[in-house]
């Protein structure tokens, strides 16, 4: 089938095309470049030996959507583009409402009237706000904490009563926990602009010597000690989730509207995560304990048994694998 992959060159869009590709898809990727490079078409080419159409083009241009849709023969979308920096959010709320609620309803508008109706939507953890029990299942309450989150929490109720209003719907939004790692290749990965704000690329640019030492953000949570508990899953499994995705879309239960959370079920804190990337890179990770940063919560991990019945993904890939994978893209190709 024909995917068209809005943020495709982007972080988690780039890896799932590497999969979509291996199962026989052929992916069509659109991206503004605003959080990548073109570079990655030509990566993607290396790994895949296939050349993916490429369209530098933005969401918000309903037209160029509707050309694109129709043109490319796209039989589902899977919509990754978006902009994702909580701290940002909050100092340019107006921004990600625009590009991330706005730029979903271009896209939208140009599905239904291309008669394009299958779509999984890259949501996040994010939508449970401020845990009342862990793990998170998909029934957990919903909430947002900031304007990122609300933009994703806005985008799934607004697809939630899209698919209630017509038959021709088949919607999937993803809840990511927490990704990271790369491709084995070490071609593609994550590489950020400026200083990272997450901790994986934070730890192996102090790996690297590019920065001094990591901040851990408070060491006095009711966790096992005392730094915070995150649910870390290798992005080739959350790529593999996206083909699971749309395989159940196409199936007979696939009409209407679902939320999966793509977790691994496994919480490791801060402490774990440097000791782990310190195992896989053989390289110190210094670090300072630093005050708590503001709006964090002390533990999140995923019940993950909804995706495991109904779309029959799980994640396989272990701790060491993310660190290893981030360690030889960071030696390889980051910037
Ligand atoms: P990313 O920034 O690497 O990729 C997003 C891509 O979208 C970028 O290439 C960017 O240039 C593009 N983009 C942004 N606005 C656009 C627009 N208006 N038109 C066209 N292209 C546009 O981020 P990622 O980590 O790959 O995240 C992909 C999606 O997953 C995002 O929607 C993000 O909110 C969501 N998500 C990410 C994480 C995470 O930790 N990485 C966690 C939960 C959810
Ligand atoms: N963290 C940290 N130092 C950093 C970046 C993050 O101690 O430089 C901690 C953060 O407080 C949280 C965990 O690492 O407990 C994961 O943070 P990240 O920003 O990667 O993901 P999120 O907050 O979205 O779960």
């Amino acid at each position: 089938m024909n995917i068209l992959l809005t943020g495709g060159t982007g972080y988690i869009g780039s890896h799932t095309a590497v999969v979509l590709a291996e199962a026989g898809h052929r992916p069509v990727l659109l991206d503004n470049l605003s959080n990548s490079s073109a570079d990655v078409v030509d990566r993607l080419a290396q790994i895949t030996g296939t050349r993916f159409p490429f369209i530098e083009g933005d969401i918000r241009d309903t037209a160029l959507l509707r050309r694109v849709l129709a043109d490319e023969g796209i039989g589902a979308v899977v919509h990754f583009a978006g902009l994702k920096a909580v701290g940002e959010s909050v100092e340019q709320p107006l921004r990600y409402y625009d590009n991330n609620v706005g730029g979903t309803i271009s896209l939208l508008q140009a599905m239904d009237e291309t008669g394009v109706g299958t779509l999984v939507f890259s949501s996040s953890a994010t939508v449970y706000g401020q845990p009342a029990y862990l793990p998170l299942d998909e029934v957990h309450p919903t909430g947002a904490t900031n304007p990122y989150g609300r933009t994703k929490l806005h985008i799934e109720e607004m697809l939630a009563e899209l698919a209630a209003s017509g038959t021709n719907w088949r919607i999937a939004c993803l809840r990511y926990f927490n990704p990271v790692g790369a491709h084995a290749s070490g071609l593609i990965g994550e590489d950020p602009n400026g200083i990272p704000n997450n901790l994986m690329p934070y730890i192996a640019r102090v790996a690297g010597g590019r920065l001094p030492f990591l901040n851990v953000f408070g060491d006095d949570y009711p966790t096992p000690d005392g730094t915070g508990v995150r649910d870390y899953i290798h992005v080739m499994d959350l790529a593999e989730g996206h083909r699971a995705a749309l395989d159940f879309l196409a199936g007979s239960a696939g009409a209407g509207w679902h939320a999966f959370n793509l977790g691994t079920g496994c919480g490791y804190s801060v402490l774990d995560m440097v000791r782990a990337f310190e195992q896989a890179s053989g390289r110190p990770v210094p670090y300072r304990i630093a005050p708590r940063r503001p709006g964090d919560v002390a533990a999140c991990y995923a019940k993950a048994d909804k995706a495991a019945d109904q779309l029959a993904w799980r994640a396989l890939r272990s701790l060491d694998d993310m660190c290893a994978s981030t360690w030889h893209f960071q030696q390889r190709t980051a910037r």
